[in-house]
């Protein structure tokens, strides 16, 4: 904390002196406005956390510290500056909370500001994007970014051109545990299915196993000498010819749909459509697709007359939003265990800021059970002796399951508790909000209600005193989790603002974590019980290894997600020249000439018959459509290029450095042949009597949504990536040596292009 600049801040705050505009005098004018507008006077921590934020800074404040003022104090310094700011909030219920709440100090500032929620219309946002500071989550925003790239004018789209900074609040949750969550947009759009698929899949239907070989590892169908001539002399066309190669594409995707995808198991037939159950989480994904020619295929296979699609038509992970913004802040109580990853992925460096009154929580020592039976026992004599005495409990839970479960016990046990999942934000902000009554019991999963104030006594304080003497807030953690930021968070939900309070954290041998990460194999044989124990385990060397378990698993997740990384970036960085490419089209700053160039007669004609300036707006329009259909195969082609990326590591090649070239080599190949297509359209915008006639290609209907939202892909993601970790490290020369050759062997392996 820099004691000199606050001292300078407040004395200018008590002089008037700070009609300026330099950041002290913000600062100061800032400390004013929250006396005059919300009767509270910000203490010297929120000062110091303000300045740091305001150096695009991490800034870790506990709980209750009051960080929501904090991120006023750098929004104003930020916008009176030029700089528009969003302050990306945990939830819809805390974007406007924290509007509702700070809003009359950013009047008092002259600083304009908005929130925008999954409620808010259309219509409404272009405005408030125009805002000086806006809350809002950064799942709407990200949707938002979305959503503009299938707009095709610019009136209807809404997200700022340029983004300015973002202040991240629970930053650790939005870029650490939930970076890797991509949000969708998925929108149906018309297909061109000639019928050409299902005649093929009725001419093959009677091959066999001689004819074709399946290929497990790289899953594609091959024809054998012997299903090739059967195919020539059915189709009457050489297979291996220029002609020839799509359709033996058709008959390979036929035949693979016939007899290697299974029903139930790797799709679903619903309302007329082929879903496809995405092979982690077991659900159907909206929007996916098999790619290439194996959709038709399908489709074929079950009759389907297919006139559009619901496909994804652009995503992105949290973490590559929050990347959008070229300043980025953010505030969390936890982010001093992650300092390695923050300053790795974000370039961001963490500050410490001190409580404003000493920390009178009490954090118990783990403590660790022989089984999930014995601990459970453990827990629910904890809650009963805490309820008996009517003193406020918070459980913190691993699941909704878990938590549902505990709350039978307990009801069975005839004691009362409020149940939250993370279903409602706002419904559940106000059970958390009296989490702290005389007697509560309240049972959370560790995402719901965070960010929400509890206080002593109820909202009010009514019944602090009795609750104090109670011995406040008892939070309990119910297992060991992935990382020791989250049973921090839980932790830090007990003792805010110097209250008094208490933590326990309890564990078992068989937690998940401890299992998978083979605790038995850490602790020597002695220390380690060979039978069942009751009761709570107190071998020293036992609960020093078990404590481990955490640091390793930090460690491990940090890694993977790194690693992730060098699968990730390359389709950022295809994705935003394809969308930059797009939106330039759109919005006048840059004409195809497309048509000109490669269909020089047929634009001769059309330019005659519709005029250049029509034709010319239209051109911009069908290629906007065009790069949407682009995106979407690529999006198709490279989730299928993931999944079997790692079967490269069996030919000893670097994984990642396969799959970059691979998404680099389909970019290149699919953009180089626009140009044709683009001249297929004009085709067909010469047969229309009028160019109003033509209806270009766009969604009949879009949809967002999270594709994971359950986070169950980071449950799954560390199987797959089991299978990248110790990739051999392929040096340059090799690398550039060996390129050629690679090129081609994924070409055999992938069969497309
Ligand atoms: P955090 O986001 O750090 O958990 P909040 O911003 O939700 O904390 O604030 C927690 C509580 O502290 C709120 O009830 C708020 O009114 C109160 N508070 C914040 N700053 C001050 C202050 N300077 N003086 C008194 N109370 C404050
Ligand atoms: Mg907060």
């Amino acid at each position: 904390m820099d004691n000199k600049v606050i001292a300078k801040i407040k004395a200018l705050a008590e002089s008037g002196e700070c009609m300026g505009q330099t950041d002290e005098e913000i600062f100061a004018r800032c400390f004013n406005a929250a006396k005059k507008a919300l009767g509270i006077t910000p203490f010297d921590e929120q000062l110091a956390a303000a300045i740091s934020l305001s150096a695009g800074r991490l800034v870790q404040m506990q709980t209750g510290e009051g960080k929501t003022l904090c991120a006023v104090f750098a929004a104003c310094r930020e916008a009176l500056n030029g700089g528009n700011v969003h302050i990306l909030t945990f939830n819809d219920y805390l974007a406007r909370r924290d509007f509702e709440w700070m809003k009359p100090i950013y009047d008092e500032m002259g600083v304009s500001v908005g929130y925008i929620t999954e409620k808010t219309e259309r219509s409404e946002r272009s405005e408030l994007y125009k805002k000086q500071v806006l809350y809002i989550t950064a799942k709407e925003a990200g949707f938002d970014y979305l959503r503009d790239f299938v707009c095709f004018d610019t009136a209807e789209m809404v997200f700022p051109e340029q983004l300015n900074m973002a202040i991240v609040d629970e930053a650790d949750s939005i870029l650490i545990d939930e970076a890797r969550i991509p949000l969708v947009i998925a929108g149906d759009i018309a297909v061109k299915e000639d019928g050409g698929t299902a005649e093929v899949y009725k001419k093959v239907e009677d091959f066999t196993e001689c004819d074709f070989e399946y290929d497990e590892e790289s899953r594609n169908v091959y024809l054998t000498d012997d299903g090739a001539d059967k195919a020539e002399e059915l189709f009457g066309l050489d297979m291996y010819s220029e002609e020839g190669v799509p359709l033996l594409a058709k008959i390979c995707a036929c035949l693979k749909a016939r007899h290697i995808l299974k029903e139930d198991k790797d799709y679903i037939v619903r309302d007329g459509r082929i879903l496809l159950i995405d092979e982690f989480t077991g659900r159907t994904a909206e929007g996916r697709v098999f790619p290439g020619e194996l959709q038709a295929a399908a489709e074929a296979k079950h009759g389907l007359k297919i006139t559009s699609r619901g496909r994804i038509m652009g995503n992105i992970a949290l973490q590559y939003f929050a990347r959008l913004y070229p300043k980025i802040a953010g505030m969390t109580g936890t982010a001093e265990s992650a300092a390695e990853e923050f300053s790795k992925l974000y370039a961001l460096d963490i500050d410490v800021i001190p409580t404003h009154l000493p920390c009178q929580r009490e954090d118990k020592q783990l403590e660790l059970y022989y089984d999930r039976e014995e601990k459970r026992k453990a827990i629910i004599a904890a809650i009963s002796e805490a309820s008996a005495a009517q003193r406020p409990v918070l459980v913190g839970t691993e699941s909704i399951e878990e938590s549902e479960s505990i709350a039978e016990e307990l009801r069975r046990n005839g004691i009362d508790c409020s149940v939250l999942n993370a279903k409602n934000d706002a419904e559940e902000a106000g059970i958390i909000a009296r989490a702290g009554e005389k007697g509560a019991v309240t049972i959370s999963t560790n995402m719901a209600g965070r960010g929400v104030d509890i206080k002593l006594g109820g909202e009010d304080c009514r019944e602090k005193e009795f609750v104090t003497s109670a011995g406040g807030l008892l939070v309990l953690a119910t297992s060991m989790r992935e990382s020791s930021r989250i049973t921090k968070q839980l932790r830090g939900r007990a003792g805010r603002q110097g209250d008094i309070g208490e933590s326990r954290f309890f564990a078992s041998l068989d937690d998940e974590i401890m299992t998978r990460l083979d605790l038995k194999s850490l602790v020597p044989g002695r220390h380690y019980p060979s039978e069942k124990v009751s009761g709570v385990l107190d071998d020293k060397t036992l609960l020093k290894e078990a404590e481990r378990i955490q640091r390793i698993s930090e460690g491990n997740t940090c890694d993977e997600r790194a690693n992730l990384m060098k699968y990730t970036m390359i389709g950022e960085k295809h994705r935003e020249l394809t969308f930059r490419r797009r939106k330039a089209l759109l919005d006048g700053n840059y004409n195809s000439e497309m048509w000109q160039k490669n269909a020089e007669e047929a634009y001769g004609q059309a330019a005659e018959k519709f005029g250049e300036k029509p034709l010319q707006a239209l051109q911009n329009k069908v290629l906007a459509a065009l790069l949407n259909e682009f995106w979407c195969d690529y999006l198709d082609y490279t989730a299928y290029l993931r999944e079997g990326i790692h079967l490269t590591q069996i030919a000893g090649r670097n994984p990642a450095e396969e799959y970059n070239i691979a998404c680099e080599e389909y970019y290149d190949t699919a953009a180089a042949a626009i140009p044709d297509r683009m001249a297929e359209k004009l085709d067909e915008v010469l047969k229309c009597s009028k160019l109003s006639e033509y209806a270009v290609n766009a969604p009949t209907r879009t949809y967002t949504y999270l594709l994971n939202d359950m986070g169950e892909e980071f449950k799954a993601k560390p199987i797959l990536l089991s299978v990248f970790s110790d990739e051999p490290e392929v040096k340059n020369e090799q690398l550039e040596k060996q390129q050629s050759e690679k090129k081609s062997f994924f070409k055999s392996l992938f069969g497309k292009k």
